[in-house]
């Protein structure tokens, strides 16, 4: 693709995002009232609240509202229930269909349609009202998404595998280029338009927030991918202080997160569920607790995304596409589509003639590993940022909103306590993205993005399964509207 060609398509891309306006207009003035409101910089669990929307903005937040204002606003009760700020998931990617292939896209169009039709819906319905997408790699998904009449405000980062690396190595090489057109070079190659200065600067240009980039040698059958040399990192990492943008590292290994330690990183993308030699550890092996130590000190942001791990381990337990709650975020179509024989290929290519019992096994312990680290981390008050990685692969056990209460349940399981879950969900990702300003509290000035559960999300984590409303912008959403079978 020319370089013309792709710039507009980006900045297409980035108009889209700031137009994140759903369809129909909200009230022009709304109290919600009677509930407890909970939001992150209150260190209290919660007060009595009146809220006033205005627009697509929290203009008031009182402990009472003003006598005689009834008259000139609507009021929604919400007495008995707690109000917290919308939720933002900081590691999605829009593009991937859960259960799919590339090519199984282009071969099940209707199914992909339906599908993609009910993700905006489905992050909703789960209190998901922003959205980071790490790797957007298909500008038609995003302004699909962006089209529907309700969705999540949508913000994302720049993509910027070393070249032939990971994640890119998954496009045939001779569409590489144009699914990861912003792919870096080291530092004395011969291709000024992909030294990180340049690319970094193209993707700020095209609206990114953040800089993504890798460090995988790889796995499954992939191994010895390039990873960026500490010099390159170095140089990506001064073009995006300059620019303002905070870099995210995938990595999941130790020696991964030492690199990123190192380098100076601003986030990690992924848990340590990889100890290399030390695997078989049954606790946290020294290496590891050293880089952990430095991550929790230095105040690294953090994605566990336990959910990689259990999103596979899901489909080698029985019963999971009876869920009630899978039915609540893909089509009837999709979910038949899952139990077909054709449907479980991405199950059979993992397994490779494992039986289902050995695979939970094998799982479960890089589950295990994963929630071993998280756990130090817990201890240490390291700065959590919540993202799902939704979906992570082609994988049906991703199902984008539902995934989030998953990992949720995961993050509370490994000892992450519900105050630091809650900080990780709102403010956390909203000060590590650069958009404090904007979301991540209830505040007067705010964008009205909020969640309405029917109990505190300080005292269970199954709280976060009791959605009562939804305001995107101000909007109000019924969370049975929301949801894929009605
Ligand atoms: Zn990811």
């Amino acid at each position: 693709m020319k370089p013309t060609r792709r710039r507009l398509a980006v900045a297409a891309l980035a108009l889209g995002a700031l137009l994140s306006i759903p369809a129909a207009a909200a009230d022009a003035r709304t109290w919600i009232v009677g509930a407890t409101v909970i939001s992150p910089e209150r260190a209290d669990d919660g007060q009595r609240m009146d809220v006033l929307v205005e627009g697509d903005r929290i203009a008031s937040v009182v402990p009472a509202q003003p006598p005689g204002t009834a008259r000139d606003a609507p009021v929604f009760d919400a007495t008995g229930l707690y109000l917290l700020p919308g939720l933002i998931d900081s590691h999605v990617h829009l593009a991937t269909i859960p259960g799919f292939s590339p090519v199984m896209e282009y071969r099940h169009p209707l199914l992909a349609r339906e599908y993609r039709a009910q993700l905006p819906r489905s992050f909703l319905r789960y209190g998901y009202t922003t959205v980071i997408d790490l790797i957007p790699t298909d500008r038609a998904v995003v302004d699909a998404f962006l089209a529907a009449p309700a969705h999540p405000d949508v913000h994302h980062c720049g993509a910027l595998p070393v070249q032939d690396g990971y994640p890119s190595h998954f496009a045939p090489g001779v569409v590489r280029k144009r699914i990861f057109p912003d792919y870096v070079v080291e530092p004395g190659a011969a291709d000024a338009d992909h030294a990180p200065q340049a690319v970094v600067e193209r993707v700020r240009k095209g609206g990114a927030i953040c800089i993504k980039t890798f460090f995988e040698r790889g796995f499954g059958r992939d191994r010895n991918l390039p990873v960026p040399s500490a010099e390159l990192f170095g140089a990506l990492m001064k073009s995006a202080r300059a620019a303002g943008m905070p870099v995210l590292l995938h990595a999941s290994s130790i020696e991964a997160q030492r690199f990123g330690v190192e380098g100076g990183t601003d986030i990690f993308a992924h848990g340590l569920w990889n100890w290399g030699d030390a695997n078989a550890s049954p606790t946290l092996p020294q290496p590891a607790r050293e880089v952990l130590d430095r991550v929790a000190g230095k105040k690294i942001g953090y994605m566990p995304t336990l959910q990689v791990i259990g999103g596979l381990r899901v489909l080698f337990e029985p019963g999971y596409f009876d869920l009630p709650a899978v039915r609540r975020v893909v089509p009837p179509s999709m979910l038949e589509w899952y139990r077909s024989p054709a449907g479980r290929w991405f199950k059979d290519d993992l397994a490779g003639g494992a039986s289902d019992e050995l695979m939970r096994a094998r799982l479960g312990e890089t589950l295990q590993r994963g929630a071993e680290s998280t756990r130090y981390l817990a201890q240490k008050r390291a700065f959590f940022l919540f993202g799902t990685d939704t979906p992570s692969g082609p994988t049906p056990g991703n199902l984008p909103g539902l995934n989030g209460y998953l990992e949720m349940q995961r993050l509370v399981a490994a000892g992450v306590s519900l105050r630091q879950l809650l900080e990780a969900a709102t403010l956390n990702n909203a000060k590590a993205f650069g958009l404090a300003d904007r979301v991540g509290t209830i505040e007067p000035g705010k964008r009205a993005n909020l969640l309405l559960l029917g109990r505190s999300p300080l005292e269970s984590v199954e709280a976060y399964d009791t959605v009562r409303a939804v305001w995107i912008g101000g909007r109000r959403l019924d969370p049975a509207e929301l949801e894929a079978a009605r």
